[in-house]
């Protein structure tokens, strides 16, 4: 096993990591970049007011949600 793997930053899930998927936001001045599985890009994309496409630094796959990060916040803070 060589394949390389990745752990959600929002649900602690690991999975392979071709599939790590990339999400910006905005929190407070900051920009934090987290590194999510498919199954939670889904999710967050739902709950966001507008999701933009972007380049990843590393992965083709990448969003910014634009506007307000609170749900996020509140998703990725329960872990640390
Ligand atoms: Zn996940």
């Amino acid at each position: 096993m060589t394949e390389e793997t990745f752990v959600c930053e929002r649900c602690g899930r690991d999975g392979p990591r071709r599939q790590v998927k990339e999400v910006m936001y905005e929190e407070g001045k900051d920009r934090v970049k987290k590194n999510v599985c498919p199954e939670c890009l889904d999710e967050i994309m739902n709950r966001s007011e507008r999701v933009k496409g972007i380049a990843g630094q590393e992965k083709r796959a990448a969003v910014h949600i634009v506007g307000s990060g609170d749900g996020l916040r509140e998703s990725f803070g329960t872990r640390d």
